[in-house]
């Protein structure tokens, strides 16, 4: 795999810019929009807490095995053997080439939603202490969800344009820092390889509509 192309793909599917011959990441993120959100919407609605993110993993699940990916769930293995590891791998392979881990975080946070917004969040958890809290996806998850079953999907449609094997990760409790930790324990790289190449992304409420900022490492 050029990891050059899959590097535009990401790119050009999240900022709707470049043009590929054929089937275009523009034109699978023009026909993909309305279904991803859909998608968004209904996470959103339906935030779950770090290490709670049942539902939202079973989602996750389902859409990558929807892409051909071979899925594991229930991945994670924490500290405190009261939580449940809810981490979604998913194995897309495509002949010889590098491994590319593609990533995102699941959990919400214990926000009150007031943007009364008609799919605005009306969640009530329970905290780890026991006490109702409101639960609100107010760090963007949702929308980072939406990005990577949209990447797993125009990844899966355009595979005469790349070589390899991408290594989707959904991590859990990416807010209280132990969801990654809890992917590691359970031997996230010795089951499915360590990558040659990891790729994030977070949004960023003081960059502006449109633009992208990459940073190394
Ligand atoms: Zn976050």
């Amino acid at each position: 795999m050029k990891i050059h192309s899959l590097l535009i793909l990401l790119w050009s599917i999240l900022s709707g810019g470049l043009v590929f011959a054929q089937q275009t990441p523009q034109t699978i993120a023009d026909a993909k929009l309305p279904s991803l959100l859909t998608i968004y919407k209904d996470i959103h609605s339906h935030p779950e807490l770090s290490c709670h993110e049942e539902r939202t993993s079973a989602l996750i699940a389902k859409e990558l095995r929807a892409t051909g990916c071979e899925v594991t769930e229930n991945f994670g293995k924490y500290d405190n053997p009261n939580l449940k590891g809810y981490g979604v791998i998913g194995i897309m392979k495509n002949g010889d080439g590098p491994t590319v881990l593609v990533r995102t975080d699941m959990d919400a946070l214990p926000v009150e939603e007031e943007t009364g917004l008609p799919y605005a969040s009306h969640a009530v958890a329970k905290n780890d202490d026991g006490k109702d809290v409101h639960v609100m996806h107010a760090c963007g998850h949702d929308a980072h969800m939406s990005a990577f079953i949209g990447v797993a999907r125009a990844l899966a449609k355009v595979k005469d344009q790349w070589h390899g094997t991408i290594l989707f990760v959904a991590q859990p409790a990416e807010e209280t820092g132990n969801g990654a930790r809890a992917l590691l324990n359970a031997g996230l790289y010795e089951q499915f390889g360590k990558p040659d190449f990891a790729l994030g992304f977070h949004d960023k409420a003081d960059m502006q509509t449109g633009h992208i900022g990459v940073t190394e490492g």
